[in-house]
């Protein structure tokens, strides 16, 4: 048995084909039992058959394996999917070749009739089957297998693997758990699965890994009065007493990842599709009405995709389901979409813009993987970010053609930025990265595979056309429908169906971590470029890759592009006096350096309205990256943010205003004495968006403005501007009285909630108990969210105390709670020490999962002297595990990046003058 510890991958002498899985949860002891026949074919001799098992008990008198006899003869050929019953036999290399085909295909077609006919009388099933019993069962706990050995050895063809098992519905959020509801003041259990990436183990024993597809036949024991959901619909229902068993119509091939099931007190409402897909939004009983958005936008979505990947849904249901205790945003399981309350349901008098634009996104990215990660699948984790890379690029391609006026492209640079910011660090990783032992896995889930993964698709499909791209992509998902791809499988495709080098020009983005920031230089009349690896830490990598350069001089006319092969390369320019942006529009995944003529130049066309919103943002985001890495000085990106001051595009002042909070904190380590005046200077900057939208929606006013009066407003809060913090409070009291108050819109509540919590402290404590008092009268999800996200802005260390023993009381969904990790400057020491006190209840309670890593990162990352980085290295280096390996590095990282800008800011020379200037004129 030794020789299956310790391995990456299942051995591969049998494979799965047919699960016919049984589930009798109780959702009162939290318990189930269940019962698995699984449809094997052995491919070879074995005395051992292995597969997922984990945290399940199983004995060993329910094990068998009944392998049927001649089932050999009645196999499929390889490749082709059909159950047990194949094809013929190829006549081009025997003797029978000498017979022509349609002859062969009759008489094995009789021949099979024969066998069938021969063998299914009763009194022949001695001849027909053989059950062999196991010797002996392992569980192995670390490995998370099931190691069956059987006394004789196993033949090859066909056989039901037969394990009953009980288990436990736990409450970590992951195989099959519990998650709680209220109704009729009651509190209730749920049952429901999230399985990807590895815990379908945890629930029934199974090949866990995504090349092993079999289609899943699926029945559910469960309480009559419950409704009970999974992949596939209903196909009967029998009740008996006070228990209903519910029988499923046996599904297309999938992955075990995508199996789903939920059980518990649902409403629903229901549309179709114009090619008849019935799909449906389930929610909490009363709260219907808030998934009429979602069931919109998934109906539209369906369709889109249909025509898109030139493929219809495959599946004759869609379910899209809310669920209260959920990790993740959303499970893309076939068939049967789980969510967060947050991302799935919307409430139109209470929820935001932003939330509506969330849901739009979250359901366009699972309803993109129905096709791109259900139909088509990843051969291995390796492949994951092509799942969530398509997925994440794709949801803005269908919220685009939904509402072309959120300007989806534009926004999508924030996905992208989010990317680069992690694809800086020396502790990131490639796009593909090596997986080896399951519990790495969910590390991955991340900024690279997710939206570096989506940023050089996009680059690719701007490199290609978009036509090309859509054409490729068709065929490259028709070629791999109900199998498995690679990564090297898209770019096939795409290379045959564009004629461009696609293998070669992405291997540079895939196989390797990082990214290059181009040095843009005019020299002699020539343009000059040359590329380097864009590290944070200011140190040089030596990556090099193959950047499509798009440029234009002066106007968007004139565009040119190349593709930067090499490290250097120059072009000739004709005279030259106006600005010159290269990484035009920002699809290229990468970073621009200017020579400080032409950064000049930029800032004048900024200030002029001369280039568009996603060039705006660019120029100001790689400055600031080149700023934190050293590159450039603290000056310098503050005059470049002073020619904001008239900005009003959305993207961009989001942008504007998450580099100022990053500036005002380095200001508080660096420069103490100077912060006020720079919080003074980010007000003034801020004061044009404000006023222009003032308080209160104006008729017609669009999407985007809703979502940007909310972060200035909140901006203006943390910055602390008094007539904000007044108004704030106003309405903050008025809503108090009256929940419907119009003078407390959902876009502007976490601005009005950031602003009470900014005077709040140990003696003055009446806003933070009206918060909690909201928090505890609300039952919608989104409100409860925007009052965790608020509450540690307080800049009381006692306050913000509480805060952090509040996050981890039951009143607070243990999802929610990275919520309220969100710590201002002044509460860094004392969430730090509270979660050095508390590290073992977090561990205990996150440690499994995904969301222990926000704990690491939003407490370690803000952080800027390098004792402190040794102190949490030494505190962590006996507490650390592997869900937290990476975040752990990459957070010591910043908080070392953090302490170099310190030192360099403190050196520069004539801040303190150009901080004056910039608040007062030039002198
Ligand atoms: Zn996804």
């Amino acid at each position: 048995m030794e020789q299956f510890k310790g391995q990456p991958r299942l051995p591969k002498f049998a494979s799965p084909k047919r699960y016919d899985i049984r589930l009798k949860p109780d959702l009162a002891t939290c318990k189930f039992s269940g019962s698995v026949a699984i449809d094997l074919d052995i491919v070879s001799k074995t005395k051992f058959i292995v597969l997922n098992a984990a945290d399940l008990s199983i004995q060993k008198e329910t094990v068998s394996f009944t392998h049927k006899a001649f089932s050999s003869y009645l196999r499929p050929a390889p490749g082709r999917t059909s159950p047990v019953l194949g094809s013929a036999p190829s006549s081009s290399s025997t003797i029978l070749s000498l017979f022509p085909s349609a002859v062969l295909n009759y008489l094995w077609q009789w021949w099979q009739r024969l066998w069938t006919w021969f063998f299914s009388f009763p009194t022949l099933e001695r001849f027909r089957t053989k059950v062999f019993e196991p010797c002996k069962i392992d569980l192995v706990g670390e490995d998370e297998i099931l190691v069956l050995e059987f006394p004789e050895t196993l033949p090859t063809g066909i056989g039901v693997l037969a394990i009953d098992f009980d288990g436990i519905l736990n409450d970590k959020m992951k195989g099959f758990y519990r998650s709680t509801y209220k109704h009729n003041g009651e509190k209730k259990n749920m049952a429901v699965t999230q399985f990807e990436p590895v815990d379908a183990r945890r629930c029934f024993p199974c090949w866990d890994e995504p090349a092993c597809k079999a289609t899943f036949k699926i029945s559910l024991d469960v309480p009559a009065d419950l409704v009970a959901l999974s992949n596939m619909p209903m196909v009967d229902e029998k009740v008996e007493g006070h228990v209903k068993t519910v029988f499923y119509q046996e599904s297309p091939i999938m992955s075990t990842y995508l199996v789903a099931v939920v059980i518990g007190l649902f409403d629903y409402v229901e549309d179709h599709t114009s090619d008849g897909v019935k799909v449906r939004v389930y929610c909490q009983v009363g709260k219907q009405n808030q998934g009429k958005f979602a069931l919109n936008v998934a109906v539209k979505t369906l369709e889109f995709y249909r025509e898109y990947f030139a493929v219809p849904y495959s599946l004759p249901k869609l379910d899209m389901i809310a669920i209260p205790d959920f990790a993740y945003g959303a499970m893309e399981n076939y068939g049967l979409v789980t969510y967060r309350e947050t991302a799935l349901l919307y409430d139109e008098q209470h929820s935001a813009a932003a939330n509506k634009q969330r849901v739009t996104i979250v359901v366009t990215h699972e309803l993109a993987h129905q096709w791109f990660g259900n139909l088509v699948t990843m051969e291995w984790w390796t492949h994951l970010w092509l799942n969530e890379g398509f997925a994440t690029w794709v949801s803005y391609l269908a919220a685009d053609r939904l509402f072309p006026e959120w300007e989806s492209w534009t926004q999508f640079l924030q996905e992208s930025v989010e990317g680069l910011r992690l694809d800086e660090l020396a502790e990131s990783h490639p796009i593909e990265v090596e997986i080896n032992p399951a519990g790495e896995i969910s590390e991955i889930f991340d900024a690279i595979s997710y939206r570096k993964g989506a940023s050089v698709i996009r680059m690719l499909q701007s490199y290609l056309g978009a036509e090309c791209f859509q054409r490729s992509l068709a065929a490259y998902i028709k070629r791999h429908a109900c199998s498995n791809a690679k990564t090297e499988d898209l770019w096939t495709a795409l290379e045959e169906g564009s004629g461009e080098p696609v293998n070669k020009l992405m291997n540079s983005w895939t196989k390797q971590k990082g990214y290059p920031v181009v040095s843009v230089k005019i020299n002699d009349n020539k343009l000059e470029f040359e590329q380097s690896q864009f590290l944070l830490s200011g140190s040089h990598g030596d990556g090099q890759w193959i950047v499509p350069i798009i440029f234009c001089c002066g106007s968007y006319d004139a565009c040119q592009s190349f593709l930067l092969e090499t490290k250097s390369a120059s072009i000739d320019l004709e005279e030259n006096e106006a600005w010159i942006k290269v990484n035009v529009d920002q699809t290229g995944f990468y970073r621009v350096k200017y020579d400080e003529d032409l950064q000049a130049e930029l800032s004048y066309a900024i200030e002029t309205k001369m280039l568009s919103a996603t060039d705006r943002f660019g120029i100001l985001d790689d400055s600031f990256a080149l700023c934190m890495a050293r590159q450039q000085s603290l000056t310098s990106l503050l005059t470049l943010m002073a020619a904001y001051g008239e900005e009003l595009d959305c993207t961009v002042l989001s942008n504007l205003i998450s580099i100022s909070y990053k500036i005002a904190r380095i200001a508080a380590d660096a420069t103490p004495e100077l912060v006020d005046s720079i919080r003074h200077f980010f007000i003034i900057l801020f004061q044009h968006s404000a006023e222009k939208l003032g308080w209160e929606a104006k008729a017609g006013e669009s999407h985007l403005d809703a979502m940007l009066r909310g972060q200035i407003l909140t901006a203006l809060a943390e910055f602390g501007d008094e007539p904000t913090l007044r108004e704030a409070s106003r309405r903050f009291h008025a809503f108090l009285n009256d929940r419907s108050t119009p003078l407390l819109s959902p876009d502007i509540r976490k601005a009005a909630y950031v602003a009470v919590m900014q005077t709040v402290n140990a003696s003055n404590r009446s806003g933070f108990e009206s918060l909690l008092r909201v928090y505890r009268e609300t039952d919608l999800s989104q409100e409860k969210t925007r009052i965790l996200e608020s509450l540690a802005s307080c800049p009381d260390p006692n306050i913000i105390l509480e805060v952090l023993g509040f996050i981890l009381s039951s009143e607070v969904r243990s999802q929610d709670a990275v919520s309220g990790l969100a710590v201002c400057w002044e509460g860094r020491e004392t969430a730090w020490n509270w979660l050095k006190e508390n590290w073992e209840y977090i561990a205990k309670t996150w440690g499994s999962g995904v969301l222990i890593r926000r704990f690491v990162s939003s407490i370690v990352s803000p952080f800027a002297s390098f004792e402190k980085a040794r102190e949490v290295e030494d505190f962590f280096a006996t507490r650390s595990q592997s869900s937290i390996a990476r975040t752990l590095k990459q957070s010591i990282e910043r908080v070392n990046i953090n302490a170099h800008w310190v030192q360099s800011i403190q050196n520069e020379e004539n801040f303190a003058e150009t901080v004056d200037e910039l608040l007062y004129g030039k002198s």
